[in-house]
């Protein structure tokens, strides 16, 4: 503890002098008007477009939005927040607790980095969650003359544009991943929607680099799909027994056929090979096998609409634009016997770990990620620095008890609600599947225990964040998926924001549907019960906003929509913001001293306890959920109730571990041993460092290609910004002319087949003629002679055409150049990300004996990619010489 605080005050010395300088300006800014701050920061940023230094800035643009965030928001940055800022700007992750103010944080580095013009993105997990920051914080950032953007899901490509051509950005990683992809396939300048990157924050950064850093985001087109090979294998497997037929590798989640196994599917389907690569039925079977012996309903996807629906293992959300890949959802869709669908090849994709390697500045924050720091700077060459807390952390994590098997488990853990409920203190249990969120409501039920649920399922999710944020009152029992309703606080006593908006809600979407006369009878009878409003004034805004014909028009939804986005709005500027301010800003007025009442009964219960239903595949995650209690300096308790056959102690244990507790439970006793925590702790470590390799190997496989799409991104953006592509036409053919002559010289005779890919190729320039008499003009002249020829034929073709091109309007004949190069360049890339993917899947069913299949793979990742440009000529001459517009 000693050493822990000599290295927290020797963190915060190093930070100290900045710190002093930034606070130093507080009294000098107070007195300034909102014009003076404004104009203060126009002149850093024209001093940074002379200088290009942002370091002599640092303290007073910190200074500027400290003073900003404290004139919009009412919010002063801490001192620990103005570390955190530094920290990011610093370019490394910064680890602050929840609730320790990470929204107000990046404030900080946003506006300093936003000075150079060039774009700052924000990124957070979900469009709720950038909604919300981005409309909170930009009344600071606009207070300082900057502009903000946001990016929604639903969004069209103007509006993208629009958005990231402000100075901050905020946006999920999913849409600007995904922006990026698209941008590199287009075909017009126009229709790309991002700058070149500046800076970058990413919120929750151990969620996006490192828990779904393997799952690449791909676009995709549909091909045709083997449907009934799909519904065979999946029948086939009724009569294939495990460990006779079949081996289940559930560690790397895998299937083995025995030789046996081989053999019985072969008599059923009667095929001489399984393995036939003109007829591989090998992948069907194995997929549908798996599909049956490792993935199951309501645990890995939910059936919904007839769809399969893929199930985060680690959040416990849906995901529902995801599909497994290589046929494994299609053995999924068999299983479950909903329709197929098709299957997709990728045009596009980029993992998580390789996108974000791209902004030129990255950084960071969460509230767990110094666990996972080696990761973090190795691949990502990014620092964790551990920022304190602004008032001491006093949550109590008590030690794991662990169960001889399920049900005593789960019994125990209904037990523990049902007692530590009877005094009013709020529970929050964190469970990892749907099924087991469901199973525990039932045993809730035997107890009379009233309790929120929220899971994956979607009619849940939509509640998420009003869940969560009420989670923390009195006698609340939530159960939820790991980290359902992320991001939003938990206040203990309950969220005064949210209660104030679901009221306001009730009372707008209620009253709206009557005359104006039984708005009042109901108001007066029925609401005025629940609403403890008091004056006039809140009666005559709430019916002039009853009274507006368009408001009455507006959805529920619409209605939702507004009350939120009110939520941080300091200045209203329309009326209906203006009367939503003020009708909610008259509830939370008579709210609040019930709200503080509240606050302080749960603090003397002893703030929300948390209670963990299983140990996860990472520290971080136990300590996410841990971490959703204790919120600045608030009580609270965490505890972890687990059992023998855990998943994770069950695979990673260890056969002494199993033996030990076996002999030492005998009955419903839990046991809390020194030597369990122990094994456990490094059982849960081995499952980290084994993710964490397989997320290396997949870095270093994915390394090449990443090179590679660079390499035909910056090609393609080239093209795509030149006004002309003469030169690269010229070039194209001259070169392939140039081969093709090389190729003739050094089989010294005429060689027929390179005559006919002549041909092929510029046949409709070369007047046939000269073509039939190409083989008699070789002996008349010499190669070089004949190259010049050639060369002359190609120009005079292509002037003609385009002359023939041009005819149709001013520029139509480059429009035509760029997509022709464009469309091919993609078409190659596609095909190349196709060979790739096989490449891979034969590396790792290829014997390499001694050989290393990284390097082999790289080996023939490099000659398949050097072929490319060949491809590229050729195509793109062949296209060129063949356009026309009918
Ligand atoms: P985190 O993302 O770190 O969990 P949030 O950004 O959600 O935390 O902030 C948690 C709460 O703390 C919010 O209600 C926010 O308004 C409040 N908060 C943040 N910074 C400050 C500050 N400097 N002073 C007072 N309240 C703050």
């Amino acid at each position: 503890m000693q050493k822990k605080l000599l290295k927290t005050n020797s963190f915060i010395n190093n930070y100290q002098r900045v710190i002093n300088e930034i606070n130093s300006f507080e009294d000098d800014f107070k007195t300034l008007s909102t014009n003076e701050l404004r104009n203060r920061n126009i002149k850093l940023q024209k001093q940074y477009k002379k200088t290009s230094n942002l370091d002599s800035l640092l303290v007073e643009s910190f200074a500027l939005t400290k003073e900003a965030s404290l004139r919009t928001l009412g919010l002063k940055h801490f001192d620990v927040q103005l570390i955190g800022g530094l920290v990011l700007t610093d370019q490394k992750i910064a680890e602050m607790k929840t609730g320790e103010g990470k929204t107000l944080v990046a404030t900080l580095p946003a506006c300093l980095n936003a000075l150079t013009k060039k774009g700052v993105h924000i990124i957070t997990v979900n469009d709720y969650l950038a909604n919300r920051d981005q409309i909170s914080m930009s009344q600071v950032y606009r207070f300082l003359g900057f502009s903000t953007g946001l990016i929604q899901g639903e969004m069209s490509k103007l509006e993208r544009k629009k958005n990231y051509d402000f100075d901050i950005t905020y946006v999920t990683n999913y849409e600007v991943t995904f922006d990026f992809l698209r941008d590199n396939m287009a075909l017009n300048l126009n229709d790309v929607v991002l700058r070149p990157f500046n800076y970058c924050i990413i919120d929750e950064v151990d969620s996006i680099l490192i828990d779904e850093a393997q799952t690449p985001l791909i676009l995709s087109d549909t091909i045709k799909t083997p449907t009934d090979k799909y519904i065979i294998a999946s029948e086939i497997t009724d009569y294939l027994d495990l460990n006779i037929h079949y081996k289940v590798d559930e560690k790397n989640k895998n299937i083995i056929l025995t030789d046996t196994g081989s053999k019985q599917i072969e008599k059923i389907l009667r095929v001489p090979d399984l393995y036939n690569p003109r007829d591989p039925w090998i992948p069907y079977v194995i997929n549908a096998l798996k599909a049956n012996s490792l993935f199951f309903n309501n645990i890995h996807y939910i059936v919904q609409d007839n769809r399969i629906v893929i199930v985060d293992e680690f959040t416990g959300r849906i995901m529902a634009d995801r599909r497994w890949s290589d046929g494994l959802h299609q053995a999924v869709e068999a299983k479950e016997k909903v329709p197929i669908r098709k299957n997709t090849e990728t045009v596009a994709a980029i993992t998580y770990q390789n996108f974000f390697l791209l902004y030129p500045k990255l950084s960071g924050m969460t509230g767990t990620g110094k666990t996972a720091e080696i990761e973090f700077e190795k691949i990502y060459n990014l620092a964790v620095e551990e920022i304190p807390t602004a008032k001491p952390n006093i949550r109590k994590d008590l030690a794991d008890v662990i169960y001889k098997d399920q049900f005593s488990k789960w019994s125990s853990i209904a037990q523990a609600c049902y007692k530590i409920s009877s005094t009013g203190q709020p529970i929050l249990i964190g469970t990892t599947t749907v099924e087991k969120s469901e199973m525990l409501a039932q045993l809730l039920n035997e107890y009379k225990l009233s309790y929120q649920i929220l899971n994956a399922k979607p009619e849940n999710v939509r509640r998420e964040s009003e869940i969560i944020a009420q989670a923390g009152q009195k006698s609340a029992i939530t159960i939820a998926t790991n980290m359902a309703g992320r991001g939003t606080d938990i206040v203990l006593g309950g969220n005064l924001n949210f209660q104030v908006q679901k009221e306001l809600y009730d009372i707008l979407t209620l009253l709206r549907n009557y005359t104006l006369l039984k708005r009042i009878d109901i108001f007066r009878s029925g609401l005025k019960t629940r609403v403890y409003y008091k004056s006039q004034k809140f009666l005559s805004v709430l019916f002039s906003l009853l009274t507006d014909k368009p408001f009455l028009k507006l959805s529920d939804i619409a209605i939702l929509r507004l009350l939120r986005e009110n939520e941080n709005v300091i200045y209203p500027s329309t009326f209906y913001q203006y009367s939503i301010k003020f009708l909610i800003n008259e509830l939370i007025s008579d709210y609040k001293k019930h709200q503080k009442q509240e606050n302080k009964i749960v603090k003397n219960l002893g703030g929300l306890y948390i209670i963990g239903t299983e140990k996860n595949d990472s520290r971080r995650v136990d300590n996410q959920l841990r971490g959703r209690c204790g919120r600045q300096g608030d009580p609270g308790i965490s505890k972890f109730f687990l059992s023998l056959d855990d998943n994770l102690l069950r695979l990673f244990g260890g056969p002494k571990i199993q033996t030990f507790l076996q002999t030492q439970m005998i009955d419903d006793t839990p046991l809390e041993s020194a030597l369990l925590t122990k094994s456990l702790d490094s059982a849960q470590q081995k499952v980290e460092e084994r993710a964490y390799q397989q997320r290396k190997n997949l870095f270093d496989y994915d390394d090449i290609l990443n090179k590679q799409r660079n390499i035909v991104y910056f090609e393609r953006q080239a093209i795509l910004k030149a006004i002309s592509q003469k030169n690269n036409m010229v070039a194209y053919c001259e070169q392939i002319i140039t081969d093709i002559l090389h190729e003739l010289q050094s089989e010294k005779s005429m060689n027929t087949q390179t005559l006919k890919l002549l041909e092929n190729l510029l046949g409709e320039i070369l007047s046939i003629k000269y073509l039939k008499n190409l083989e008699l003009l070789t002996k008349q002249f010499n190669l070089s002679e004949l190259k010049i020829y050639l060369f002359n034929e190609f120009w005079l073709s292509y002037q003609l055409k385009i002359n023939e091109l041009t005819i149709y309007g001013n520029g139509i004949c480059e429009n035509i150049e760029r997509s022709i190069i464009l469309i091919n360049i993609d078409r190659i890339w596609r095909e190349h990300l196709q060979k790739m993917t096989l490449l891979r899947e034969a590396v790792g069913w290829r014997g390499y004996g001694q050989r290393n299949p990284l390097y082999e793979y790289k080996q023939d990742a490099f000659y398949m990619f050097e072929t490319r440009k060949e491809f590229l000529r050729h195509l793109v001459i062949y296209d060129l010489l063949r356009s026309s517009i009918l």
